[in-house]
């Protein structure tokens, strides 16, 4: 028999000799209630030979269709004879010692887990209990587990946890019985009512028992020991019995034994398991003190760094860098108050809301930190809390912040006020009743003298482009020019040292050129850059230093400056230019830069300086030369910059003027590429910080800045940066030097608030050259940062500036952003206790000793600038441009708020012409509603220049719209440093609901603007509020749709019903072919119940706007597109405001019925939707806020920082996941093993 089956083992598995065994031992179970013993006995061990022997045998019992494994386990199921149990268990571990996971698995689905788990109740019974058996079946329920998730339960409910416990104390000494029960117990435990109720019946102190002193016998027990203890002490409880017990300096101990022996690291995985047993220990408050006390810190820190050299060694550096931060005792803020320094008197103090609560906070109440700074211990054990569960917490408001009301949903349209009330907004629309009959027309004019007239003659304005390529006006303006050929191909060939960024200076200082001649507002300033240009070679200007007589007259001269400025702005600007004056300017860059030692940036500038400079100044010698940014920068003017700072209205009273708003900024023409993060660096970070607990003596702790003293620390003594940020946008709190090169960084709160910082601007001064200064900013608040991918902070030289290069340029190394020890008061971080603030640390080597430099959060763009450039913008006004420029309002702060009107001009007086120019459709846009989002004014800056510009395609935008905008929504938030709020306290963009007229001025009368044009039936076609993204990259848009909104729910029914024009998509589809930077996929139209009072949904559900947008421009830069892994830049940003002017020309063609008969070809809107219906579903792009979608970037982050994400699960052979729900023993769950 034997021989013939033999040969067919080849062949059919159905005659083969095993599965004949199987059906006869299925005969066997079907025949007798009793089982034949004998006769199962022999079957079973036939069996188990086979198997044994011929491993594709365990393939034909395992296959699928077999019902081998039903046998076997029925026949467990039934037997009550040891022999066969122990044959079928010998059979069972055969067949799941290979072939992975999948075999268990079978297992597992074919009900094996119960009947395991009787068998081993049963087999307790027995006393004593077979040995032999014991070992089998925790062997094969040490492979079950992991694979059944609800293993921790079953086990439980079988009474198996005491069980196997018992079996352990009474076999500590039986090695082969040990390490089966040690593996199912560690299974048990992580369930986190089991690991409890293990904890009542001593199974922690069983374990340290088990691990003893430091020994390298039997390691393989050892590590599962470990991974046992490590996943009880996950419990609260048991955590609080080790300490209890005094097993904190246990751990430590040996585990220090363990990094001193293990010398070739062949037990890293046992020494991370010590680890993960501290590291679970410290969750509690009582651990965290434990090790503190034993010491803790500094073994860790030691054995870490020692661990450094040795790359596979990172788990145990990542682990005890865990263990350190969470035990790092928290620290307060070192300041007084978080509510912000400067407090502004509102005229309507709100009843509610949290500028009530700030007013209503008594003085007394320590806001820094509060009780619950640590918050953990007297809580009850089965609950999981971990620090870091930020991220599944917004994972879960999401869902709930879709907006899935219907009637909601829908458009209101009505305007909710009645005309005779929006009436007194008739005066900003004067284009809608204008008839120019007093106006003379250019046309008219001219046609007597010209023939033709060039429409593009005077605006001269560059219409901005990124790219390579020349500017677009260069080309039609060249010839208008009186420079010789020679002049024009100089700055070309002269591109010394400044290198690409003279290149491309050049051609635009041609334009302004032309600029100056059609300016006949200010005639001498024609005079002045026409004579230099043509005398001098500007670049041989830009690229050093010259003192020159011949052009002093355009250059900024200290006493000239003094005129200027008066009194008031005799702060840094002045005793800058005065120093500078008075050392006496050599013509190198090289020397200049040595000359200015002396303090170029006293906050409060000296009178006896004034003095000196005039008398220097006055002389052949000394003079100043400014960087011409004027003559680069047709926008920019240094003195009429001077003159708007003068009107600007500062809570904190400004009387300081920073360089880079002064001097001007022209974009680097050279690539700045988005940082690679470095391995390790925040670990290195972490370290250093952690040091400054270790070695404490070392710490200088030296206050160098501090806002909140009446008077302003100077400090003069040459050992410390000096720090400042008393300028308009400026915002720094308070600056400690800590280490001789390492300063901690405060940012003051927006004003009237308690927190939304993240925006910064501040000078440093009195530096060293060649030495890497470290900053951290200490109390950051969003849980993540581009910072942590590849976003530099800017930083503008004054030593640069005047050398030529006055730009602000991406800088820092080191750069990486995480939680520290500072801890948040639950006040500040609405109502949740046990926060902490981040950390922004960089590293930033200055080239020029003694410079002056500026570090901001993204290029800065003040309120000033912003009147500056109105203003030059309005001087540029050609004729055949309609350009108006009103006061909206008055801000909180007393400024004004401006609001423009472009369009063309109509071509003559007549009744067609007027009727085509009331009739043109709106275009209305808005920016700069979030301060720290400068890079919207950019993108604005691009837009008006763009719209002013004299570009063929610009003329033909002005002809088919109306553009009506409101450049800048919180002039008083920019101006006083603020990062989100106006002077109310509050987000703007969350106002536009219900607007207050006194609180909300801006946002008020701007919906008033919107409300009048829909009363007057001239509802704008395209809304859009230019916004920054502090969190993704690119450019994008939100829109509203009820379509794609309801398609985030499940109420998918009523979808089919609506019916809804997809216009929406056309824009940003075109805006994603045009423009280089934008970006389709990242766009979402989903209405958000959290964004219902923003512009974007008002405008769209109350005015009636369907082309409704919020465009996010990136603070970071591009992951696709042309500027792909660039930092976006000025000129980026000014790009994308010319492009979207461009889109809307492009939209108006396609949409308009007699250029285009049918766009659909273009917008493929069907693929489109497709597209972004599994997009939006889809977590990596679907994003509910405006600034702060969820964090989606796969980036080392989490893995360093966070505390249960690190990767010692994936260490474990077996799948083994301790974090399967099963927590709870709900009635559901019982039902489901029952069945
Ligand atoms: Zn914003």
């Amino acid at each position: 028999m034997n021989k013939s089956r033999t040969t067919t083992d080849k062949g059919v598995p159905s005659n083969s000799r095993v599965l004949t065994l199987l059906a006869q031992l299925e005969k066997l179970n079907a025949e007798s209630v009793v089982l034949d013993v004998e006769n199962a006995r022999h079957i079973t061990s036939k069996i188990l030979h086979i198997i044994q022997t011929q491993e594709k045998t365990r393939k034909e019992v395992m296959t699928k269709g077999s019902n081998g494994m039903e046998v076997i386990l029925s026949t467990l199921e039934n037997c009550r004879d040891l022999q066969t149990t122990l044959n079928i268990l010998y059979i069972l571990n055969e067949l799941v010692s290979v072939g992975g996971g999948r075999r268990v698995g079978v297992l597992v689905s074919k009900g094996g887990t119960p009947i395991l788990l009787q068998l081993l109740l049963s087999a307790s019974r027995d006393s004593p209990p077979s040995e032999e058996l014991m070992v089998q079946l925790h062997s094969i329920l040490a492979k079950v587990g992991p694979k059944d998730k609800k293993f921790g339960i079953k086990a439980r409910i079988n009474g198996a946890l005491n069980i196997t416990l018992n079996l352990l104390k009474q076999n500590l000494q039986n090695n082969k019985l040990l390490l089966p029960c040690l593996q199912v117990l560690r299974v048990y435990s992580s369930n986190s009512v089991n690991a409890v109720s293990l904890g009542k019946n001593g199974v922690v102190e069983l374990m340290f028992k088990i691990i003893g002193p430091f020994s390298k016998k039997n390691t393989n027990l050892l590590k599962v020991t470990l991974d046992t203890l490590s996943a009880l002490l996950k419990s609260k409880t048991n955590a609080r019995r080790a300490v209890d017990r005094g097993y904190v300096p246990s751990l430590l101990s040996i585990y220090q034994d363990w990094h001193k022996q293990d010398n070739r690291h062949r037990h890293m995985l046992i020494r991370k398991g010590i680890l993960g047993c501290i590291k679970n220990i410290t969750n509690i408050k009582l651990g965290r003190k434990a090790l503190i006390d034993a010491d803790g810190m500094r073994i860790l820190y030691s054995t870490s760094t020692e661990c450094l050299p040795v790359r596979t060694l990172d788990p145990l550096i990542n682990t005890s860098s865990l263990v350190m931060r969470k035990c790092f005792p928290k620290n307060r803020l070192p300041v007084p108050t978080i509510k912000s320094v400067f407090h502004f008197h509102l005229p309507v103090i709100p009843a509610s809301g949290p500028v009530a609560q700030l007013y209503s906070l008594p003085p007394e109440v320590d806001d820094v930190v509060d009780e619950s700074d640590d918050n953990d211990d007297t809580e009850a054990d089965t609950e999981n809390d971990t620090e870091n569960e930020d991220e599944e917490k917004d994972q879960n408001l999401q869902n709930d912040d879709i907006e899935t009301d219907i009637s909601k949903l829908c458009p209101k349209q009505e305007i909710g006020r009645p005309l005779e009330e929006l009436k007194m907004y008739e005066r900003f629309f004067p284009e809608l009743s204008e008839n120019f009959q007093e106006y003379k027309f250019a046309f008219e004019e001219i046609s007597a003298n010209t023939t033709v007239l060039e429409p593009k003659l005077p605006g001269t304005i560059v219409v901005p482009t990124a790219g390579d390529e020349p500017a677009i006006d260069l080309s039609s303006t060249k010839k208008e020019t009186k420079l010789t050929t020679e002049e024009q191909t100089k700055p070309q060939s002269l591109n010394t040292q400044a290198g690409e960024s003279v290149k491309a200076a050049a051609p635009v200082d041609l334009e302004s050129i032309v600029i100056s001649k059609h300016d006949k507002h200010s005639p001498d300033a024609n005079k002045l850059l026409i004579s230099q240009c043509l005398k001098h070679d500007l670049v041989k200007e830009m690229d050093r230093l010259s003192i020159d007589g011949e052009s002093a007259s355009n250059n900024l001269k200290c006493c000239n400056s003094t005129g200027i400025n008066g009194q008031r702005y005799k702060g840094a600007l002045n005793s800058t230019t005065c120093n500078k004056g008075c050392q006496n300017f050599s013509g190198t860059s090289g020397s200049s830069a040595e000359h200015l030692s002396a303090p170029p940036c006293s906050p409060r500038g000296e009178p006896d300086n004034e003095d000196d400079c005039s008398s220097h100044s006055s002389g052949e010698q000394g003079v100043l030369e400014v960087p011409d940014t004027a003559a680069l920068l047709p926008l920019h003017d240094p003195e009429l910059y001077i003159e708007t700072v003068k009107t600007t209205k500062s809570v904190p009273q400004y009387a300081e003027v920073a360089y880079p708003d002064y001097f001007g900024h022209i974009a680097p023409t050279f690539k700045e590429h988005i940082l690679e993060r470095v391995y390790g660096v925040q670990r290195t970070k972490i370290f250093q910080d952690i040091e400054r607990l270790i070695h404490s003596n070392d710490i200088i702790d030296k206050v160098v800045y501090d806002l909140d003293l009446p008077s302003c620390p100077v400090i003069e003594d040459g050992e410390s940066l000096k720090f400042n940020s008393q300028f308009e946008s400026g915002n720094l709190r308070k600056a400690i030097q800590v280490r001789k090169f390492e300063y901690d960084l405060v940012l003051n709160s927006d004003i009237n608030s308690n927190h939304y910082h993240q925006w910064f601007y501040f000078e440093v001064s009195g530096m060293r050259s060649g030495v890497p200064y470290r900053f951290n900013i200490i109390n950051c608040e969003k849980s993540n940062s581009q910072f942590n991918y590849g976003m530099q902070v800017l930083m503008y030289s004054v030593q640069e500036a005047l050398i030529g290069r006055p730009q602000w340029i991406r800088t820092g190394t080191d750069i990486c952003y995480y939680k520290n020890h500072f801890s948040r008061s639950s006040i500040a971080a609405g109502g949740q206790k046990g926060k902490s603030y981040y950390t922004m640390t960089f590293t930033v080597t200055f080239h020029h000793r003694d410079d002056v430099c500026y570090f901001a959060y993204h290029y800065p763009y003040t309120y000033s600038t912003l009147k500056m450039h109105l203003q030059k913008l309005e001087s540029m006004c050609t004729p055949q441009i309609y350009y108006h420029q009103d006061v909206l309002c008055d801000t909180l702060g007393g400024n004004s708020c401006p609001v423009l009107t472009i369009t063309a001009m109509p071509d003559s007086k007549h009744i067609e012409q007027i009727f085509q120019f009331r009739n043109r459709p709106y275009i209305f846009l808005t920016a700069r509603v979030h301060p720290g989002e400068t890079n919207a004014s950019w993108v604005m800056k691009g837009t008006l220049e763009f719209l002013m510009s004299s570009s063929p395609v610009a003329q033909s935008l002005r002809e088919s719209y109306i553009f009506k905008i409101v450049p800048m929504l919180n002039p008083d938030g920019v101006i006083n440093g603020n990062h989100r709020c106006s002077l109310s306290g509050e987000d703007l963009n969350r106002q536009w609901q219900n607007p207050s007229p006194d609180l909300h001025p801006t946002i008020y009368h701007t919906k008033s603007l919107l409300q009048y044009l829909a009363a007057v039936q001239r509802t704008p076609l395209v809304y859009c509020d230019y916004h920054g993204h502090s969190r993704k990259k690119n450019v994008f848009m939100y829109g509203c749709s009820i379509k794609e909104t309801v398609w985030q729910t499940n109420v998918s029914a009523t979808s089919s019903e609506l019916h809804e024009d997809l216009g929406y998509r056309t824009l940003p589809k075109i805006l994603s072919q045009i423009a280089p930077a934008f970006c389709m996929s990242s766009c979402s139209f989903v209405v958000e119940k959290s964004k219902e009072s923003t512009a974007r949904v008002v405008v769209w559900r109350e005015i009636g706007v369907q082309k409704s947008y919020t465009m996010e421009s990136t603070l970071c830069g591009c992951d696709q597109g042309k500027y792909k892994s660039l930092q976006i830049g000025t000129k980026e940003l000014e790009e994308m405001g010319a492009k979207f002017c461009v889109g809307l020309l492009r939209l108006k063609r396609l949409t308009s019925p007699l250029e285009y008969r049918n766009p659909s070809h273009f917008l493929d809107v069907e693929t489109d939707l497709i597209e972004s219906s599994c997009k939006v579903t889809s977590p990596t792009t679907y994003v509910l806020d405006d600034d702060e979608p969820p964090f989606l970037e796969e980036v080392d982050y989490s893995a360093e920082s966070n505390e249960e994400n690190d990767a010692e699960l994936n260490e474990n052979t077996v799948d083994f996941d301790p974090y399967v729900p099963e927590d709870s023993d709900s009635e559901t769950t019982r039902r489901d093993l029952l069945n």
